[in-house]
């Protein structure tokens, strides 16, 4: 008896659940209590640094623990200037106001990305235009991105206009996801050529490096995070870098209310922002920088053996970092082949039945709602691995 198309359909489903999650279980054994896709982690002097906020009463906008995470970030990142954020968000936030974007604008963002990278375009009433990503970083597709503005804008006195819209493209927003440095150089080439301004969100990339040199230190301006659920967290927290002391002068000062500095008299040059990373997270975040390096190399251990557990299991391949870049390994993940798309929920599936946290990649920004009528580019690509990736579990815990 020859089996039916749809038993055929079924038992390769079954024979990819299987064999992936026989590969976890290579890894961890059963999951006895299920394993997290990423758990912070406090393991050196967090305690102490946060009772002396509480002893001390530096618990709120300003303290010790501020400058000394805004000299820690710099001197980790080699960015000359950190400023640290309530959050990531806030820290994209000021990072577009301070690329000249202005309302009407347009902004090229990665349609694959986390939504704080769209929604801090929309905070200017400026307009997310959605680019396609290449399959190696997950990162803006350089090469594409060109031939696209060649077809569909123009430069016109050194700025570059949309000439379907009219409206002028102001910044290119590289997104360095899950810790693989994007193709920064070719970006900011084709950012120099275009008269944009380069942004980076390396909010997922603290201790990734493309050739040697720290994500971050390519734009004009960029930011960190540091969430819960990021590589170091300060419970919610972010940072903008950069290594032009007249932006990062502008960063301190738009996000500290604009308060111009005077013995008493409360006095503001602009409308600020209160984006201030408090001093008591930031003196949870000194604790977890002295803890960055043994997170990043027990991040890439764990990826080490995601590499190798996933080497012999057909029909999958596990995103490693791009040739002359060094990730973080804050998020692990698998690519399913195109044809195995289709049993992507299958396997998201039985991975979390059997303990191992896993999720689809974020919905694509042109998917959402508020953002499913911004113009855009073919994304074919980005639309592909949105169908093929699988998270794991990558809490450094996991990594020996
Ligand atoms: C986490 C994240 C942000 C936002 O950071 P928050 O601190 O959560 O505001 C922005 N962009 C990307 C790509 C992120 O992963």
């Amino acid at each position: 008896m020859t089996k039916s198309a749809a038993q055929e359909v079924r038992s390769q489903s079954d024979n990819v659940q299987t064999a992936i999650v026989a590969a976890m279980r290579g890894l961890f054994g059963e999951a006895k209590q299920p394993l997290a896709l990423h758990e912070p982690e406090f393991a050196g002097r967090e305690w102490d640094f946060v009772k002396e906020c509480l002893d001390t009463g530096w618990v709120s906008s300003v303290g010790s623990y501020v400058d000394r995470i805004e000299r820690d970030i710099a001197s980790f990142t080699g960015c000359k200037h950190a400023i640290a954020t309530s959050n990531g968000t806030s820290a994209l936030h000021i990072c577009l106001l301070l690329a000249g974007v202005d309302a009407g604008d347009e902004v090229l963002v990665p349609t694959l990305t986390f939504v704080a990278t769209a929604n801090a375009v929309s905070y200017i009433r400026a307009v997310p235009h959605f680019v396609e990503c290449e399959a190696v970083s997950l990162g803006v597709d350089a090469g594409k991105l060109d031939a696209y503005l060649r077809e569909n804008a123009q430069i016109v006195n050194d700025v570059c206009i949309n000439r379907h819209t009219g409206a002028p493209i102001k910044a290119l927003v590289a997104m360095h996801v899950f810790g693989h440095p994007c193709d920064i150089e070719a970006l900011d080439d084709l950012a120099r050529r275009w008269k944009l301004v380069l942004v980076e969100d390396a909010a997922e990339s603290l201790g990734s490096y493309y050739r040697g040199r720290h994500t971050g230190n390519f734009g004009r301006i960029s930011a960190l995070s540091f969430n819960g659920n990021k590589i170091v967290t300060t419970g919610g927290g972010g940072a903008v870098l950069t290594n032009d002391p007249e932006l990062a002068r502008r960063a301190k000062h738009l996000t500290t209310t604009a308060r111009l500095s005077d013995r008493w008299n409360f006095v503001h040059d602009e409308v600020g922002y209160n984006y201030r990373m408090p001093n008591i997270n930031a003196a949870l975040g000194c604790a977890q920088m002295e803890l960055l390096p043994d997170m990043l190399r027990r991040k890439r251990s764990l990826a080490g053996r995601y590499q190798q557990a996933f080497a012999g299991v057909d029909g999958v391949r596990f995103l490693s970092e791009p040739a002359g870049t060094s990730s973080n390994y804050w998020l692990n993940a698998i690519v399913l082949d195109e044809d195995l798309a289709v049993h992507r929920d299958d396997v998201l599936g039985a991975l979390n039945d059997a303990g191992y946290g896993s999720r689809p990649v974020w919905t694509l920004m042109h998917k959402l709602p508020m953002y499913s009528g911004c113009p855009r580019m073919g994304l074919g690509v980005a639309e592909q691995m949105q169908a093929r990736l699988i998270n794991l579990p990558s809490s450094a815990r996991l990594g020996v």
